[in-house]
């Protein structure tokens, strides 16, 4: 079911740059909010705790402390302890801004996202991961009102992370294709500005020079595409703009597989199976993923062919509502062929 959008809520404060967190207090008083309710890790605060206090010097500012990922009954019981607060902060990996954005959702109030690493798209976007049942579910929330990136934390990632966040935006040209097969079977609607944005985000993305991963130009362009891609998801009130078979075979990954690795690592390696599989743009995916030192990285980890191959064949169960080229056996079969026949597979897949 597709439903016609024609509201659309994109974030008010979009900050991408070197020291705009010290300036967020200033932010803050210009849009009306007093009292901030400021959720992060003990890592995290430990690291740019006092950095960021001072920078909301004038606010009253409440931290909270997530020691842990809490399941989605916990943070709904945690959420109405809570002090009343005008805004809630997320500061911190995707885990933690899932919770935070999950938080603000049950309490009515805006939240903004300061993501630490670039490592997935969930400070952008409507959505979030939460444990149900034990399980990691895509729960839905909202869009954050303010995305806060600040390029002098984000260059601190480890290099594993920047990868993932580059393994995850690759996956819209993939999610995509999926897309767009889906509606031709019938089994849904492309929103064609929706599919604009996420075509437009990651083409932008590809197009940046990638020697240094490091470097502020390219971190600028990872979370700027990727916060295009998060209201793109918005837009077509779904995550299918940057979602297809990649995604359902990391989700399958994290269900199933023994040791799974981080999402975007897992679904750019999906992304770049599907590609073979689409025929479509898969050598334009192996440059970047050569540039990046992706393929590099994934060589290291140990990953399971077999895992892939499991993961590829139960795809389809993890969304049964959905056409992708998964949810048909003739294209599991073409991509379990890819996962066994491509060189660069073979090499980094043990
Ligand atoms: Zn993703």
């Amino acid at each position: 079911m597709n439903r016609a959008v024609t509201n659309i809520a994109i974030p008010a404060m979009m900050e991408i740059g070197e020291n705009v967190i010290d300036t967020l207090g200033e932010r803050l008083r210009q849009h009306g909010f007093q009292s901030v309710t400021i959720m992060w890790d003990g890592f995290v605060e430990a690291s740019y705790g006092s950095r960021l206090l001072a920078a909301l010097d004038g606010c009253s500012a409440e931290p909270v402390l997530l020691d842990r990922t809490f399941s989605i009954q916990e943070i709904t019981g945690r959420a109405f302890q809570l002090p009343a607060s005008d805004v809630l902060i997320g500061m911190g990996g995707g885990a933690v801004i899932d919770m935070a954005k999950y938080t603000a959702f049950l309490r009515k109030i805006p939240v903004i996202s300061i993501p630490t690493s670039a490592s997935n798209d969930g400070f952008a976007s409507s959505g979030c991961s939460l444990i149900v049942n034990g399980r990691k579910t895509s729960v839905p929330a909202k869009i954050p009102f303010g995305i806060v990136a600040e390029l002098t934390i984000l260059q601190k990632a480890p290099d594993p992370f920047i990868l993932a966040g580059i393994g995850d935006l690759m996956s819209n040209i993939t999610a995509l294709y999926d897309w767009q097969f889906e509606e031709k079977q019938g089994a849904g609607t492309v929103n064609a500005f929706a599919e604009m944005l996420s075509k437009k985000a990651v083409n932008s993305f590809i197009r940046t020079p990638m020697a240094d991963i490091h470097a502020p130009v390219l971190l600028k362009e990872l979370i700027s595409s990727m916060t295009m891609s998060g209201i793109a998801t918005e837009i077509s009130g779904s995550s299918a703009p940057i979602s297809g078979s990649e995604h359902l075979i990391s989700h399958a990954l994290d269900q199933w597989a023994d040791h799974p690795q981080m999402h975007g690592i897992q679904v750019g390696v999906a992304a770049y199976i599907m590609a073979l599989v689409h025929e479509h743009r898969f050598e334009r995916m192996r440059k970047v993923f050569e540039r990046t030192g992706f393929f590099d990285y994934v060589r290291t980890l140990g990953m399971k062919q077999a895992d892939f191959l499991m993961a590829i064949d139960r795809a389809p169960k993890v969304k049964p509502n959905r056409h992708t080229y998964l949810h048909e056996e003739a294209y599991r079969l073409k991509a379990k062929q890819a996962v066994q026949s491509d060189p660069v597979l073979k090499t980094i897949l043990h």
